[in-house]
């Protein structure tokens, strides 16, 4: 029997995706990759980057370029615009503000925050939707969080900030639409990541339990049982930036394994 894939119709096209060595990140760059697409990744640290470049390319034989550089800097965006300054597709991703409590967080943390988790997506939108909309065809997805849906209790700064990117998302995916550019947020539930393994040690800490503990606890209350896999999540990123999304606007996508409990929406 024939081999089938569901054909992404973005072989070829060019995609910036940032804070992608490792995690979710790196997740949405293989599964682009597989879709045929090239890729120009981004991290801070230069060692598992290029591993990762490298893995893609030998596993996918996509063109790979690397900057080593935050994100969240204007240095760091204006180095990765450089390198593809004609990107078709926009993966935005940053790492997590750290937990703690409201009352722990003066101006320097939210002012980190909010440039991390809110600025630094829309100013990277801000350069490169302009080229999209000239060409007729892009696609932007955010990796966001489920924090913006429920809120977590200890981590309020990505709650806040990441509720402020998705208000400029959907009035601004509405207004760019029409030119062929679609942008949709992709929100994560708890994923196997070394994210999630820091917040785990945090909770252990808190709790005086241990970390295995921490995490059975955790998984247990997710409607599935587990946590979920970053491949999935980053073939659902590659979805979204597929041919197939022309008709979905503004969208904020949970993937939560059902962990948000509602009837809708
Ligand atoms: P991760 O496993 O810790 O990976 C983070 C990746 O981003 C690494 O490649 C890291 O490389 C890079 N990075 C971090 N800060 C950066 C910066 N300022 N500039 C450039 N690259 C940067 O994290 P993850 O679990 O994939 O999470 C990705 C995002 O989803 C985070 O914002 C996180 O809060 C959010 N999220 C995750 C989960 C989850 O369960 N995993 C759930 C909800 C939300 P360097 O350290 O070398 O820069």
């Amino acid at each position: 029997m024939r081999e089938r894939q569901l054909d992404l119709g973005i072989a070829g096209k060019k995609a910036i995706i940032c804070a992608s060595s490792k995690g979710l990140g790196r997740a949405c760059a293989q599964r682009l990759a597989e879709a045929g697409v090239d890729l120009t990744l981004n991290a801070r640290s230069i060692e598992p980057l290029e591993a990762t470049a490298e893995q893609i390319r030998q596993s996918y034989g996509v063109r790979v370029k690397t900057v080593a550089a935050d994100i969240a800097t204007p240095e760091g965006q204006q180095a990765v615009l450089e390198a593809e300054p004609k990107a078709d597709i926009l993966v935005n991703n940053a790492g997590g503000p750290p937990p703690g409590v409201w009352s722990d967080w003066g101006r320097e943390q939210w002012q980190a925050a909010v440039n991390q988790n809110m600025l630094t997506p829309i100013m990277m939108m801000t350069a490169i939707l302009p080229g999209m909309i000239d060409r007729g065809w892009g696609r932007v997805v955010n990796i966001t969080s489920g924090s913006v849906k429920s809120p977590i209790p200890q981590l309020g700064l990505s709650n806040a900030a990441r509720a402020g990117l998705t208000g400029f998302v959907a009035g601004t995916a509405r207004q760019v639409a029409r030119h062929g550019v679609i942008i949709n947020n992709l929100l994560p539930g708890s994923h196997n990541t070394d994210r999630i393994e820091t917040l785990l040690k945090t909770t252990a800490l808190q709790h005086n339990i241990s970390l295995e503990e921490a995490r059975a606890n955790a998984e247990a209350v997710n409607p599935t049982g587990h946590f979920g896999e970053p491949s999935d999540f980053g073939a659902m990123c590659a979805f979204l930036c597929s041919a197939h999304v022309g008709f979905m606007v503004g969208q904020n996508v949970l993937l939560d394994g059902g962990a948000f409990n509602s009837t809708m929406g």
